[in-house]
């Protein structure tokens, strides 16, 4: 990305800093803005501290649980210093969370240098709009400082959904930010929502070897991912021992001195020692000012905005959860940058969401890229599809790789692939060449005819553009 210098007046102030928030500003500070950056928990915001970064961390461990567990089949045997079958490997919980919180602290801290490097003023504490082209910080050691801008962006992120009959305690009802702080293994772990929260936890959790119920008001879990990936991944859950409730609606949540009890709402009730809630995100957007600005919110308080991050008020932008568009630590960061390139005058091209991947940190992984087969299904756009078991890969035989699959879509006649899933270990990175192919606008052909390593499990993806191939 080019670098024109902004005009050195040019003032920006940014809510919240998350990936929206603080990549925003190494752009407008980059572009030679004057940058002020106020943020209430801690530079990195809830992708840093509370959601992605904490998560993918615990998942790391799950992810070498699931390793271990085919061991044997590899030809591995666990014993004992007395040479007897060790009883089995057991996860510290304790340990895996302090390493948590650690890394997690060190990457927040991480941020904060960089942005102090580049010249951003960082001020701890809670900002409001007062009118389009003010903040006023509530200073978080006292006072509060009022914040002239040219331009405003707001990246104040979300909070997890709680509802009044289910409120989370933090100690044995919890929320997926207070999960961290547990100490003692849940004996039995009730995680309600199968969307991609409320897989990924259930899915670690099992892999650490602790019992899982997964409460899922829908037909199958992850009801907004690709049917098919969804379907191999809820067979794998049951055949690892999830109790994997389908069609069951939570009513309300309740602790009874140590045993936690869910009530469905057909009156059935599910006892646990823990419960992990994973209802959704409400937006950060109470009390930012933003109605006497003139900033538009949706029906559920999401900040309106279009592809360039403007919103209905002049000067101020908004990025991240905090609009709903999609909620990824990538997206919120794109959509920061959009703006301060837009806003600065850089080069600039709008979001464009039928590019972006993203992945299900379950095991196995989903990774999904451009248009989906439900799109494709519903006829909103043409396409030629193929499905490849991942068991047929050399590879995955090597590694004792059973389940999952790579899928393609390409437009009938150019055979320009439009989107495609991963389903596998380390799906998160398989999905990187159809990603390439997807923004590059390359065809089929030309995704199978680049070399793969042999053997590797990428050669399924050239495998399956190859099946696409035309006479
Ligand atoms: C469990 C979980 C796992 C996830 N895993 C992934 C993943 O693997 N990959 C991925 O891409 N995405 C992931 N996400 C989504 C990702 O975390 C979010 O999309 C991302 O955090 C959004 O960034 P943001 O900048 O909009 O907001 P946030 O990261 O929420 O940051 C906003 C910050 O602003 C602060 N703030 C709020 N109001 C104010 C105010 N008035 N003044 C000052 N500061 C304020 C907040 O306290 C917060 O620190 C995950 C989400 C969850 C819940």
């Amino acid at each position: 990305m080019s670098s024109a210098p902004a005009a050195p007046s040019s003032r920006v102030v940014i809510v919240g800093g998350g990936p929206g928030g603080y990549e925003s500003a190494l752009v407008a500070a980059q572009l030679g803005a004057e940058v002020t950056v106020v943020d209430t928990d801690g530079l990195g915001g809830s992708a840093v501290l509370t959601d992605c970064v904490p998560s993918k961390t615990l998942i790391a461990t799950a992810e070498l649980m699931t390793e271990m567990s085919t061991a044997a089949e590899l030809g591995i045997e666990s014993t004992d210093e007395q040479g007897d079958h060790a009883t089995g490997i057991h996860v510290d919980l304790g340990k895996v969370n302090a390493r948590v919180k650690r890394l997690a602290a060190e990457q927040s801290a991480d941020i904060a240098r960089r942005l102090e490097r580049d010249g951003v003023r960082v001020l701890q504490g809670r900002g409001r709009l007062d009118g389009p082209g003010k903040v006023v910080a509530e200073l978080a050691d006292g006072g509060s400082e009022s914040l002239a801008a040219d331009a405003v962006l707001l990246a104040t992120g979300a909070a997890p959904r709680t509802l009044p009959s289910a409120v989370p305690d933090g100690e044995r009802i919890l929320t997926w930010e207070q999960v961290y702080d547990l100490t003692e293994v849940p004996t039995e772990l009730i995680v309600v929502g199968s969307g991609v929260t409320g897989a990924e936890f259930a899915s670690a959790y099992l892999a650490l070897g602790i019992p899982v119920t997964l409460v899922s008001s829908r037909d199958r879990v992850l009801p907004g991912e690709d049917a098919d990936a969804a379907q191999v991944l809820e067979d794998v859950l049951k055949r690892r021992g999830m109790n994997v409730l389908s069609r069951s609606r939570m009513q309300s949540v309740a602790r009874d001195g140590d045993v936690v009890t869910v009530t469905l709402s057909d009156g059935r009730e599910v006892q646990g020692s823990h419960c992990i809630l994973a209802l959704g995100s409400v937006p950060n957007t109470a009390d930012l000012g933003l109605e006497e600005a003139g900033v538009q919110t949706d029906d559920g308080g999401f900040v309106r905005v279009d592809r360039v991050s403007r919103t209905s008020a002049r000067g101020v932008y908004a990025a991240g959860d905090c609009t709903g568009v999609l909620m990824l630590a990538s997206v919120a960061a794109m959509q920061g940058r959009i703006a301060m390139w837009h806003f600065l005058g850089d080069a600039v091209a709008p979001l464009d969401l039928k590019k972006v991947s993203s992945n299900v940190f379950t095991a196995p992984e989903i990774a999904t890229v451009g248009w989906s087969q439900r799109t494709i299904d519903a006829g909103e756009i043409q396409a030629e599809t193929v499905m490849l078991p991942l068991r047929g890969n050399p590879r995955a035989k090597m590694q004792g790789v059973h389940d999952g699959f790579v899928k393609l879509f390409c437009r009938p006649g150019t055979g320009i692939v439009v989107g495609g899933v991963v389903v596998g270990p380390r799906a998160s990175e398989l999905i990187h060449p159809v990603s390439l192919a997807v923004a590059e606008s390359l065809t089929a052909d030309q995704l199978a005819q680049a070399f793969t390593v042999y053997p590797s499990m990428s050669g399924s993806v050239a495998e399956a553009a190859r099946r696409l191939h035309h006479f």
